[in-house]
């Protein structure tokens, strides 16, 4: 391995999804898109990003409903790997899995922002009543003080209560419409990045659990790695639904954003 390892983290976690299943099977499509020999290793920044990406595994969980024991094993398997001064992409997965993921990024880094791309702000306070609910990490990371500051980008589907959320928390919600919104300048200090596939339009990005038109580009999401100042500690891919993708292309486009992300995180160690 040459330069500084970035570890490849799986959580097969479905269980806190709202509308379907299959997002447990999100890692491995990933890491199989990853080794796809229709690609080559070289992200565009002509560095090999595989040769970097140390795949440690899949966390160990139950993948039931409202789990806290799930949610305390993610958070120490994810403390582990900070506390070896690895940065970290995690593969998904729902998107309950970034509330615990954030929770050990908390105790590691001070000053954090996170980067948010999605159609939902998953805000909820409640959703279903599972605290856990996909629809609601960022609630729970926000009240668990796990970050400075939280700025999405591609919603199109915030309620009136997730509004309120949003202001509660000075959160910065970006729509597709307002994208030129987006002031990279205004960030500062370590960022973790979350992508949820869902973010993109569906035309890119099919195999996903709630379709909402209207989306983000790849390149939009592309320009957007890009144009972060970092350093970039962290970041996930979740929300990738292999039961619902047409010919793989959204574990494809999942797989780029990660080669991306490594790339991205070693320009800016
Ligand atoms: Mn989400
Ligand atoms: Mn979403």
């Amino acid at each position: 391995m040459t330069g500084p390892a970035i570890s490849l983290l799986g959580i097969p976690l479905d269980a806190n999804s709202s509308f379907l299943f299959g997002c447990a099977e999100g890692p491995d499509a990933i890491r199989a898109a990853l080794r796809s020999e229709s690609s080559n290793r070289a992200s565009e920044r002509s560095v090999d990003v595989l040769s970097v990406l140390d795949d440690v595994g899949d966390v160990d969980i139950s993948n039931e409903r409202g789990s806290y024991d799930d949610a305390d094993a993610i958070t120490r398997a994810v403390a582990a790997q900070l506390a070896a001064d690895r940065r970290l992409i995690t593969l998904g997965g729902d998107h309950s899995v970034t509330y615990p993921i954030l929770r050990a990024f908390r105790d590691r880094y001070h000053d954090l922002t996170v980067v948010h791309i999605d159609a939902h702000p998953d805000i909820y306070d409640d959703l279903d009543g599972n605290p856990l609910s996909h629809a609601s990490p960022f609630a729970r990371a926000l009240e668990d003080s796990c970050m400075n500051k939280l700025v999405q980008i591609g919603i199109r589907t915030a309620t009136q209560h997730q509004v309120e959320q949003g202001e509660r928390w000075d959160v910065t919600m970006i729509r597709p419409r307002e994208l030129d919104r987006f002031d990279p300048s205004d960030l500062t200090g370590p960022i973790y990045f979350s992508i949820d596939l869902d973010g993109l339009d569906p035309s890119a990005a099919p195999g996903v659990s709630h379709h909402e038109p209207g989306g983000l580009t790849v390149r939009e999401v592309l320009d957007v790695i890009d144009a972060i100042p970092g350093p970039i500690v962290g970041a996930d891919v979740v929300e990738l639904n292999p039961q619902r993708d047409l010919i793989d292309m959204t574990a494809m486009v999942a797989a780029k954003l990660t080669k991306e992300l490594a790339g991205a995180m070693l320009a800016t160690s």
